[in-house]
Order: structure tokens, then sequence, then C-alpha cells
């Protein structure tokens, strides 16, 4: 509880230069970016890809050499560099805002006024505090305010936000808040259910639990709109 209050009331500065990324297409200045920012210093992106790479890529090689590994060993050789580059281009890719997909909006024109679910997108992301892997299911919805988005797109923002060192609480609410963003409305939900290795692999090793965090904004903060989400979701394919 302590550790969300803190999280909600983080500055948002970061978040706000994203949120500008994601509505350039469509909306206003008028509209107020808000969202549960990823701490990130202000020189985050002044080394280049390639400059952060180089410069991980020793580090790594320290911590192998420290735990006794033979880098000079064929299988090990490549890693500190193999391992530099999975995080600056694939594992964490989603840092840089410059990397956040487009998200083209469309009128509405058929008039669906019910909500979309768009359910079971897969995502895998890496828990912060021990850079180990969580995975699982994000369903999201939304109820149209007059615009709609291109399916893929609502996949696409799951995995942008994925691509960041991550809690699943921070990363459910930035793609709900994102979404609200993109899609001009409040009535937005997300529900994430995943698995953490930091859980089951390590530590109280429970390889049984699950984790799952919800979004309702607007409409589904309603009890009946909220239940009909959740009954899709639990609806088998
Ligand atoms: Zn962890």
């Amino acid at each position: 509880m302590k550790q969300k209050e803190t999280l909600l009331t983080t500055p948002l500065k970061e978040e706000k230069i994203e949120l500008s990324h994601l509505i350039i297409e469509e909306m206003g200045d008028e509209h107020k970016a808000s969202s549960v920012d990823t701490p990130l210093r202000s020189d985050a992106f002044d080394k280049k890809d390639d400059e952060k790479i180089a410069a991980i890529e020793p580090h790594f090689r320290a911590i192998m050499e420290i735990l006794g590994m033979d880098l000079r060993d064929d299988s090990l050789r490549g890693t500190p560099l193999r391992v530099a580059k999975m995080y600056v281009k694939e594992l964490f890719q989603g840092l840089n805002p410059a990397n956040m997909p487009s998200m083209t909006l469309f009128e509405n024109k058929f008039q669906y006024n019910e909500m979309l679910v768009e359910k079971n997108i897969n995502f895998y992301t890496n828990c912060e505090h021990h850079f180990v892997p969580f995975f699982g299911k994000a369903h999201v919805a939304y109820i149209s305010s007059g615009k709609v988005i291109g399916l893929s797109k609502l996949n696409r923002l799951v995995e942008y936000f994925s691509k960041r060192p991550q809690v699943q609480e921070r990363l459910t609410m930035q793609i709900g808040k994102a979404l609200q963003t993109v899609l001009q409305t409040q009535d937005v939900a997300v529900m994430m259910d995943a698995k953490h290795l930091c859980v089951s692999s390590r530590g109280v090793k429970d390889d049984s639990s699950n984790t799952i965090t919800s979004f309702f904004g607007g409409k589904y903060q309603d009890e009946k709109t909220k239940l009909e989400f959740l009954k899709y979701i639990e609806m088998n394919d």
C-alpha cells in the first residue's frame, strides 16, 4: 500500500514526454497527461544505443569475472556483449519514448458503442527489483468515445511498456493511462495476470502463485460494466 502511494505521487515529468508521443496524431494540447512514471534520470537518453551497449559490456563482463567465470571459454566469451545488446535493443527498449509505437486513431464510423475487449495479450517483462522476468496475460478494454484504434496497437502498447524494468502495478497503470490518453476516454480497463520468476525460481520458490493487477477508469468503476469486462475475460476461447 505504501509503495502504491509513493508511485502515485511521483512527479510525472518523463511520462508527459511519452504521452506527448502518443497524442501527436489526433490530440490537442488541452489533454492533461497524468500517469505513473518510470523513474528515469534527465540524462537517460544522452547516450545513443550503441554507446550504451559499449558501456554496459565491460560491466557485465566484470560481474561474470567476479563470480569466477573464465571468460576465455568459447561459450562465455560473447556473453557480455550479447547481454548488453539484449538489454538495450530488446528487453529495455521501451525506456526510450522514441520507441513508442505510433497510435493511429480512426473515426468510429460504424457507431459501435459497446465495450471492446482485447484479451490474452501475451507479455514478457522484467522485475525491476531482481532483473528476472515476469510474464503472463494482459486483458485490455475500452468503450469508444468516437475514436477507435487498430487492434494490434493494443498489443503493441502492452509490449512497449513491458520493455522496461517494471513492477506489475506500475505497468498496469501505465498501459491504462496511456490508453485513456490515446483513445480520449476515461473508459478503459486493464487486467494483468502474471507469474514472477523472482517468486517462483528463487526466494520463496512458490511456482503456483499468480499476481493480478487491474486498472478501472471511468465507466469501468461501475460494478455492472466492471463485471461485464471480467465475464468476457473468463469466457473460454
Ligand atoms: Zn522481483
